[in-house]
């Protein structure tokens, strides 16, 4: 089999099924032929780790000379000069890029219905969401499209999809993966990750893009793990910790239910599993909210048709150039985002409200820090429901924000957590997250693969 057989494969595939899915907006067939000409031409050199498998990219993740629109209309022409670091790891690594993958409008959201393109839709159920942000990556596997994808996750957006798509999905630790050529939205929390059809392959993909980074400031130097060699499928005495708030009030029976059985075939193979607190985590999704918000106001501020951006025609002066390229170029939800991180930073109003919310995010890290004294990993669903149906919460911000109240938590806190999928309800998957302490993506992965 030749790299040029994957790469036919997967855009035999694509031709086949993203009329439906619609997971991409952009494809690169030249780019990826060329590629995999390119490899195949390679005779006796070395390998790289992931050499010849074709990968789909979400579209915050700039690459050089294939847009980046961050499925944002401001962004539709945007075309990188260089490749994010991620990017540069691939190539090293050897993968085929097929093409760019819808998302939320600057990863704002949990159901890719704020894509200013068009939606994605569940490869499971059409009428369904895929989720979001990074619901283009996650259905482009789900579907067969591609072998794996790049996400990003902010507050649940590998995750969350991942779990609705019924697929792999993890988040790294904080600073564990570069976010140079990432698109920020909310510096403190975004993390680049894998989404995979299987935990093995996550393993291999976050081994290609973690390491230290000099051009990302909070990139972490420290030495990368083996994380293949973590899948020894061995669970014996492990301490995992179920949090009594993930399984309480608006949390699905059927998903809690799913999520319990697969808890017993660890039990079965000999780890111990108990009941404890986090006692903060109703406090997540409005520290969230508010932070992720305030550092998405300043972040987006180079938006502002000069530097970044569709420029609004005729403008009478410079302010009307400011405000009518702002006006047309987001979407509805990325200005609700701005607007609130800009009131909630305001002068008079920052302690009450972006102050506050970081005490309460270490009031959550705390949390974690107490627990992962005496257990290994913390256990709980990856979403309080299976998928939802398109446009039943579009017109609720608040209902669609509280989607994320588990997976949250865990950007807040800067650990890394693994969504593995772990049955089914009602005709959608379930995901089961796994969320382990800082730097210990090695645990996460072993546990994951001992559902496999
Ligand atoms: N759904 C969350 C939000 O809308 C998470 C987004 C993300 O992780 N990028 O902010």
């Amino acid at each position: 089999i030749t790299v040029t057989d994957l790469v036919d494969e997967s855009y035999k595939r694509i031709a086949a099924v993203d009329g439906k899915v619609q997971a991409f907006l952009k494809l690169d067939e030249e780019g990826a032929r060329e590629t995999a000409r390119q490899l195949d031409g390679q005779a006796g050199e070395e390998r790289g780790l992931l050499f010849g498998l074709p990968i789909g990219i979400k579209d915050n993740i700039v690459t050089e000379g294939l847009t980046t629109t961050c499925a944002s209309q401001f962004l539709r022409n945007y075309n990188p000069i260089y490749d994010a670091t991620v990017m540069r790891k691939l190539k090293r690594a050897q993968t085929v890029t097929v093409g760019k993958l819808n998302m939320d409008e600057f990863a704002m959201g949990g159901s890719n219905e704020n894509s200013s393109f068009h939606p994605t839709y569940n490869p499971w159920n059409l009428d369904y969401v895929p989720g979001g942000s990074s619901g283009g990556s996650a259905a482009a596997v789900a579907a067969g499209e591609v072998y794996f994808s790049l996400g990003s996750d902010t507050g649940g957006s590998i995750r969350q999809p991942a779990g609705y798509c019924g697929i792999v999905g993890l988040k790294p630790t904080y600073g564990l993966v570069s976010r140079f050529g990432l698109v920020a939205f909310a510096s403190s929390l975004d993390q680049i990750g894998p989404l995979t059809k299987n935990v093995e392959d996550s393993a291999y993909l976050l081994q290609a893009i973690a390491g230290h980074d000099p051009q990302d400031s909070t990139s972490l130097n420290v030495d990368i793990p083996d994380y293949l060699s973590a899948l020894t499928g061995d669970v014996k005495g492990l301490r995992i910790a179920l949090p009594k708030e993930y399984f309480g009030e608006g949390i699905d029976p059927k998903v809690k239910d799913a999520v319990l059985t697969a808890l017993k075939v660890l039990e079965g193979q000999g780890a111990v599993v108990e009941e404890v607190s986090l006692p903060h985590s109703e406090y997540a999704v409005a520290a969230y909210y508010l932070l992720a918000s305030s550092e998405a106001s300043s972040n987006l501020a180079r938006f502002d048709g000069v530097r970044y951006g569709v420029r609004a025609e005729n403008p009478n002066n410079l302010l009307e150039l400011y405000t009518r390229s702002r006006s047309e170029g987001f979407g509805p939800e990325v200005k609700r985002r701005i607007m609130l991180g800009t009131y909630a930073l305001s002068s008079g109003y920052y302690d009450a409200y972006y102050l506050k919310a970081q005490k309460v995010r270490t009031l959550i890290k705390q949390d974690f820090d107490q627990v992962f004294e005496k257990y290994d990993v913390v256990i709980g669903p990856t979403a309080p429901t299976t998928a939802f149906k398109i446009g039943s919460q579009i017109d609720d911000p608040l209902t669609m924000y509280l989607n994320d109240i588990l997976t949250i938590p865990v950007n807040l806190a800067g650990v890394p957590a693994i969504s593995v999928p772990c049955g089914f309800a009602d005709g959608l998957p379930v995901g089961l997250q796994i969320i382990g302490k800082a730097l210990d993506e090695s645990t996460i992965l072993r546990v994951a693969h001992a559902f496999e």
